[in-house]
């Protein structure tokens, strides 16, 4: 077992991190105000190759999971708002079509998606379903050419700035529960879609927007997958988010924990730097060591995701985990930094919350471990 990062990772880690600060840090203070990105930010990762998706030849592939993991945890340390607005266009939306769409769909579609052009989300989510993936309620009708769509996606990260959205809903009510569902893509300047952002607190400056969908025509191209498959499809291309938002929640968790060390090597109370009273060096202790942990369940996840073996329970534990050491670690920076971290400009502010955000999206803590007993038990692990 070899838990070197290859020498290729580590360079093109090194890029990554010396764009991030000359291209990033500087605006961010604009952006969280704004609470925008600016679409050329996602052009200048697409073109470096950086958005989860590479052009080899003519071919688009998915950039490998521990090099993808490795960025995304470095972005995640400096603003997980940002990262998630990063990892949703490859790992919620494009992903879809790298997974299930047919071979005109990967010609349209992944080149611009790589190239950071177009960028698109995934609204599955609505006001009665959401960790009950199935209880959707949103319709697709046929019609002749395509279908109409109706229905109204509550939380979609993205949702404001994308062009396409993958799109569950119902297409064939009378089936049984795992095949009423289809996938669409949808283009979100179609007649009959409203898009309202709402406002949260959370992954800033990332937008969270709702999706209304009033019979919006969408061709019959724009089936992804098959139909009456919808929520496997759904359900898979959430098994593979979960590996890159587990590194980006341990960013999350690196971040805060980082920005709590630091202050506490710094900061002095009843005559003594923090750092040096031992209850807080053995939280240091303690913390470092989960983080350890939750990293190297991570690298496991995506090693069995890049050497193609099932990755279903590894992709849950690595979620679990990371969540969990994100929201005690974030808590635990705060308030190091007592009254000053309530703050929202204040750099250690967004960790606790944007911990709280990631035990959310892509199936909260309860769906995660539904999904690492399921597996427990039907590997025969539970014997
Ligand atoms: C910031 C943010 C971004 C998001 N982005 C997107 C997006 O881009 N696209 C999208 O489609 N959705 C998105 N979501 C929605 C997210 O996926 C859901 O919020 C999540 O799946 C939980 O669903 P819910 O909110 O309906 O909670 P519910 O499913 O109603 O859960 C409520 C509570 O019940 C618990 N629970 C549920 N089932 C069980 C069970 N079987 N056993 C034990 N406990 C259970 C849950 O853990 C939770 O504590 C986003 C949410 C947030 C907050």
């Amino acid at each position: 077992m070899d838990f070197r990062i290859p020498l290729e990772f580590e360079k093109e880690l090194a890029r990554y991190k010396e764009f991030v600060s000359t291209r990033l840090l500087s605006k961010l203070g604009d952006w969280y105000a704004e609470k925008r990105i600016p679409r050329d930010f996602f052009r200048q990762l697409g073109a470096n190759g950086w958005l989860g998706l590479e052009a080899d030849g003519p071919e688009i592939r998915e950039t490998n999971p521990l090099k993808a993991a490795l960025l995304l945890e470095h972005l995640g340390t400096i603003s997980p708002g940002v990262g998630v607005a990063v990892l949703v266009p490859v790992s919620l939306g494009a992903q879809g079509i790298v997974l299930f769409g047919n071979q005109e769909q990967k010609q349209l579609y992944l080149p611009p998606a790589c190239r950071g052009e177009t960028l698109i989300c995934l609204g599955n989510t609505e006001s009665g379903a959401g960790s009950d993936v199935a209880a959707i309620a949103a319709t697709a009708t046929k019609v002749d050419g395509g279908w109409l769509l109706k229905g109204i996606k509550s939380f979609v990260t993205n949702g404001d700035i994308s062009d396409l959205a993958l799109i569950t809903a119902v297409s064939d009510p009378e089936a049984e529960r795992n095949s009423r569902i289809s996938m669409f893509l949808v283009d979100l300047t179609s007649q009959g879609i409203t898009r309202t952002k709402l406002h949260k607190e959370v992954w800033i400056p990332s937008d969270l927007t709702r999706i209304k969908l009033d019979n919006v025509f969408v061709p019959e191209a724009n089936l992804v997958g098959k139909r009456g498959r919808g929520l496997q499809q759904v359900l898979e291309i959430f098994t593979n988010s979960r590996v890159t938002i587990s590194a980006l929640t341990l960013g999350t968790a690196e971040g805060a924990f980082r920005t709590g060390v630091e202050h506490a090597k710094k900061r002095e109370v009843f005559g003594s730097k923090i750092v040096d009273l031992q209850a807080k060096s053995f939280e240091i202790a303690d913390f470092y060591s989960k983080l350890e942990a939750a990293r190297l369940v991570l690298w496991k996840a995506c090693w069995e995701k890049e050497q193609g073996a099932d990755f279903r329970m590894g992709a849950s534990i690595a979620k679990y985990l990371s969540v969990e050491v994100a929201r005690a670690v974030g808590l635990w920076a705060a308030d190091l930094f007592g009254a000053a971290s309530v703050i929202f400009e204040h750099p250690v502010h967004k960790y606790p919350l944007d911990a709280w955000a990631s035990s959310l999206g892509e199936g909260t803590q309860d769906v995660q471990k539904l999904i690492i007993f399921r597996e427990f038990m039907k590997q025969g692990k539970g014997k």
